[in-house]
């Protein structure tokens, strides 16, 4: 599943291609990726748009179009939005493009296609069908982003903020960095690489971190993030970038998918159990298990 640093990645390859492009026409080959819209209105309200640029909050994709507008897409599960070659001009034979049996198969998964000025398409493919897009004045926006939590990268996120957000919570850390209205574009690989960097095990409550290790984790975060929008993020499941290629995140997991493989630290084996229904990697010996912090007495 994209996560922040895979929809980053997206962002900066594809903001600069389609700032400025004109949209000559949307379509929408399946009613469910922008419904309770109904597809051919959509189509119509975006047609002739101009694209102001493209940028991410969370782990969304926002459109900026002309008339202080945003098509506002999610990519769920499995969904991918990539910059293809109009028919005429493909040439499979550069590198960064989609290779032709990738391009048929991500045609077979088509949801929705947006024709440029350019002769270049946008395309939003989905095998799972669990993405969406919805059009929206930009003047609703942070109504709308009012549930979301803190950017990592932005100045908000101090260890205080994150142990302000923790206090008193009894969730697992696992399950609080996986919640988006506290940090926004944490996922399931973020966030086991995060708390192996903090040395901080996942079932350990939220509400049980000290300043410290707020601190630690935080650093973390920040970390695990910027390693993935290092490496163009991770294509473990469906996920390509915006140009149709892949991330190498994958190689470099610290512990995400490396059960009974070598801790990096210890050399000990990576455990996996599973919190909130997804699975969860880390390491037994390097991980502390935080205890409850006792209720403090009233005076
Ligand atoms: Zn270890």
């Amino acid at each position: 599943m994209p996560e922040l640093p895979e929809v980053e990645t997206v962002c900066r390859q594809l903001d600069p291609e389609l700032t400025g492009r004109t949209i000559e026409s949307l379509e929408v080959l399946d009613a469910r990726w922008c419904r309770p819209t109904p597809p051919r209105r959509l189509e119509r309200a975006v047609a002739g748009a101009t694209i102001a640029g493209l940028h991410r909050r969370g782990k969304y994709l926002l459109l900026g179009l002309d008339g202080e507008r945003t098509l506002v897409m999610h990519l769920r599960m499995t969904g991918n939005l990539v910059l293809v070659e109009g028919e005429s001009k493909l040439d499979p034979s550069e590198g960064q493009r989609l290779y032709e049996g990738e391009r048929s198969t991500s045609e077979r998964h088509l949801r929705a296609r947006f024709a440029l000025d350019d002769g270049r398409e946008l395309w939003f493919t989905d095998p799972r069908r669990f993405g969406e897009a919805f059009l929206i004045d930009d003047a609703k926006l942070d109504e709308r982003f009012a549930g979301l939590g803190v950017e990592p990268f932005s100045g908000d996120f101090t260890a205080a903020a994150l142990a302000q957000m923790a206090a008193g919570r009894t969730a697992p850390l696992k399950s609080f960095l996986l919640d988006q209205r506290h940090v926004a574009g944490v996922g399931n690989i973020y966030a086991d690489e995060a708390l192996f960097r903090a040395r901080l095990h996942p079932l350990s409550p939220a509400g049980s971190m000290k300043p410290e290790h707020a601190e630690a984790l935080r650093d973390a975060v920040v970390a695990a993030l910027k390693a993935g929008i290092d490496r163009g993020g991770a294509s473990i499941d469906d996920y390509r970038d915006g140009r149709g290629g892949m991330g190498t995140m994958q190689d470099e997991f610290l512990v995400h998918t490396r059960e009974g493989e070598e801790c990096p630290e210890c050399g000990g084996p990576i455990s996996r159990i599973v919190v909130s229904g997804r699975s969860t990697y880390y390491c037994p010996t390097c991980q502390v298990r935080l205890r409850r912090r006792p209720r403090r007495k009233r005076s």
